[in-house]
């Protein structure tokens, strides 16, 4: 007995010592490991130096200057029944070869298809300004687009000149896209005389003639007998398939005897069909406008039976087979797989806390540095701050959104605000950011998210410059979870960009602001201007009406922004972004891999119908792509996978992984118009 003791208390000692080196190997390891962080800063803040940034935000609280990007709106009321014909204005001949050559020398303007052309050319109105007149002052917001038809204009900014506008240039032309602050003034120094339209009739018109296509090819769709059976909504996915095809005269379209593979509308001009009797090309009809062809070719590999030509120039509404069995029969609304997860997961989570009362949150404040003892904010919006506090019952924290409810009015971002609170407040994904509690009053509407400590991707992002494929390929994989939630619920989500991407403390990525999220319909449009310049789809640009398949757009632009650094159209002047976007031209990084490439191409078609998670099988072939390949997706909903990204997470105060910001001690106004009564 006693011997076995000893031997016992002989491993145990030994057992100990083990124990003892491997705690000092550990801790070497750690030291080595922080030695490493503190050269990488060094490195990067030296290479910030070469490269001539700001200094980035140490954690002694000296502010960063952000440069993340601001989302951008407008979703003002379109009249629908605006009277084309009483706004147009006449022109001669040689005015609007002078429009249509300004147009065209114009990076965003030489973007819009004919028809746009055309119609803004019929809508300008004419304009005669005096020498000294101010035409845009610096700072204001700005309503209209103007193109100098005679004279000289100066544009200054800050007072100092900038350059001199003369017959033909074009100024202003953000402002018909949204509502934006002018970034210079510009003043007639002769008599001048200008076009000009307003964003009010630009969009109006835009968006009815939009409409009425859509309208116009439904109809026409209607009328092909191989779709009968289809539905609305199948139709209109079709539509999103289509693309628009254009013949000189006498081309042949389709020949007798080849291989048939594509559907045609014609949309403009005539066809003649002709088929060979005899050795001889007989005319068998004219075809015209709304009428088709080739329809048979869709559901089954045919020989042409007729030969169809372009009779003077014709244009044609066309889709492929391929693309066709892409897109019908439509099971977009899948997701079945995650459902009965859903309800596991509903019963575990905590419902909307109503215990939580406003005057039981306490600000956290920062114990250290610049701002020592004043409270943390942990982000800066469009709208408002978003501050870190806690409660003296659990001490759990919460992130905390006040916004200024004079503010809110002044930019009619009632309804908005409303609604995502109302979508936030029915949302139970751990792949969104969570609402626990919405107070209000005379001053702010305040909303309490759950608290996401590992800070935001952007801010990651920046830090090391672009991320390896792996914690890309979990971000978007986490962001691919949200929308599957979220467009099930048929919501839109519209704002997807690395701001918006919030890591929690196990580094799961969620998303948070949902001031531009909107509920739609499928097979339904939508005609509002809106999102983050980078990251939005040609046909919210120009104004085609979109729908879910923006968010997939989005998402290519997210993959990659993730990869590279920086999103794949950028300027630093939107309207240049708005030209990049509507070229469609990539340029991929050597180093990015084949796999990206093709995620990215495939999400970033111009034809939403022809978009990877908007074709027939939605969302799920976005999860098969093979970039996607590593991902467990049920262990991902599971929470079950270690997040790559938590390497990314930095340990300290609750609010390291944020910059830092001054206290704003103002106050805002007292609001009293009663527009939150439903908040
Ligand atoms: P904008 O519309 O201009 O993007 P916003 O006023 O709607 O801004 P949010 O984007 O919701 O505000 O939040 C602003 C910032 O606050 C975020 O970018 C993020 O840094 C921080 N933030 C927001 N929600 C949380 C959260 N739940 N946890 C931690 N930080 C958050
Ligand atoms: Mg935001």
């Amino acid at each position: 007995m006693e011997t076995k003791l000893k031997e016992l208390r002989q491993k145990l000692e030994k057992q100990c010592q083990v124990n003892q080196e491997l705690q000092n190997h550990n801790q070497d390891l750690e030291k080595r490991l922080k030695e490493k962080e503190r050269l990488l800063e060094e490195l990067q803040s030296r290479l910030d130096e070469l490269e001539g940034h700001s200094p980035r935000e140490s954690n002694d609280g000296v502010q960063e200057v952000r440069q993340s990007r601001t989302a951008v709106m407008a979703l003002e009321p379109i009249p629908e029944d605006l009277d084309i014909q009483t706004t147009k204005v006449k022109k001669t001949a040689g005015e609007r070869a002078q429009i249509i050559k300004a147009m065209g020398k114009n990076d965003f303007l030489s973007r819009l298809d004919e028809e746009q052309i055309s119609m803004m050319v019929e809508l300008l109105t004419s304009l005669d300004r005096c020498p000294g007149d101010k035409i845009i002052k610096e700072g204001t917001e700005g309503d209209s687009m103007y193109i100098v038809a005679a004279g000289e204009l100066k544009v200054t900014q800050s007072g100092r000149d900038l350059r001199t506008l003369t017959s033909g240039d074009v100024f202003g032309e953000l402002a018909i896209l949204y509502n934006c602050k002018r970034t210079a003034s510009v003043e007639a120094v002769t008599a001048v005389r200008l076009w000009c339209i307003d964003r009010q009739t630009y969009r109006s018109i835009m968006t009815s003639k939009s409409k009425k296509k859509r309208e116009q090819l439904m109809g026409f769709l209607k009328t092909a007998r191989t779709l009968k059976a289809l539905n609305e909504e199948q139709l209109s996915n079709i539509i999103d398939s289509m693309e628009e095809v254009k013949f000189q005269d006498t081309e042949v379209i389709v020949r007798e005897g080849a291989e048939g593979d594509t559907f045609y509308i014609i949309l403009k001009g005539e066809v003649l069909v002709t088929k060979k009797v005899n050795g001889q090309q007989k005319v068998i009809r004219k075809m015209g406008q709304g009428e088709h062809f080739g329809e048979l070719a869709l559901i089954r590999a045919i020989l042409r039976t007729a030969t169809c030509t372009a009779v003077g120039e014709v244009t044609c509404f066309s889709i492929d087979k391929e693309v066709f069995e892409e897109t019908i029969p439509i099971e977009s609304l899948e997701l079945h797989d995650d459902s009965d997860l859903e309800n596991t997961v509903t019963s575990e989570k905590e419902r909307f806390e109503s215990s939580l009362k406003l005057k039981d949150l306490i600000p956290i404040l920062y114990q250290e540095g610049r701002y020592q003892g004043e409270p943390v904010t942990l982000g800066l919006g469009g709208f408002g701050r978003v501050e870190l506090v806690t409660t003296l019952h659990h001490g759990k924290y919460f992130a905390m959104k006040k916004v200024s409810k004079k503010l809110i009015v002044e930019k009619r971002q009632g309804p908005h605000v409303i609604f995502e609170k109302r979508i936030l407040q029915d949302i139970e994904s751990d792949f969104i950011v969570r609402l626990h509690a919405a107070f209000k009053d005379t001053r702010y509407i305040y909303m309490v998210m759950e608290f996401c400590s590992g800070g935001e991707i952007w801010t990651k992002l920046k830090e090391v410059g672009r991320f390896d494929e792996n914690i890309a390929v979990f971000v978007s994989a986490c962001v691919v979870e949200a929308y599957a939630y979220l467009h099930k619920k048929n919501i839109m989500y519209r704002d997807l960009k690395p701001e918006n991407l919030m890591l929690d403390s196990k580094g799961y990525v969620k998303l948070v602001d949902f001031g531009f999220a909107k509920e739609l319909k499928r097979g339904q449009k939508t005609y509002s201007f809106c999102g983050t310049p980078e990251y939005m789809a040609p046909e919210i640009i120009q104004n085609h009406g979109h729908d879910f398949a923006a968010d997939f757009w989005s998402l290519g632009v997210l993959v990659f922004e993730l990869l590279v650094g920086s999103p794949p159209f950028s300027s630093s002047e939107p309207q240049k972004i708005y030209a990049k976007i509507l070229d469609g031209v990539m340029k991929f990084p050597p180093y990015m891999g084949e796999g990206a490439r093709s995620l990215i191409n495939k999400l970033c078609r111009p034809r939403p119908g022809q978009r990877l998670g908007n074709t027939k099988n939605g969302i799920k072939d976005v999860r098969h792509h093979r970039w996607f390949n590593s991902i467990n997706w049920h262990k991902l909903r599971m929470g079950q996978i270690d997040a790559p990204t938590i390497r990314l997470i930095r340990k300290g105060p609750c609010y390291i992984n944020f910059d830092r910001f001054p206290f704003d001690k103002t106050q805002a106004e007292e609001e009293f118009s009663g527009w939150d009564r439903d908040f």
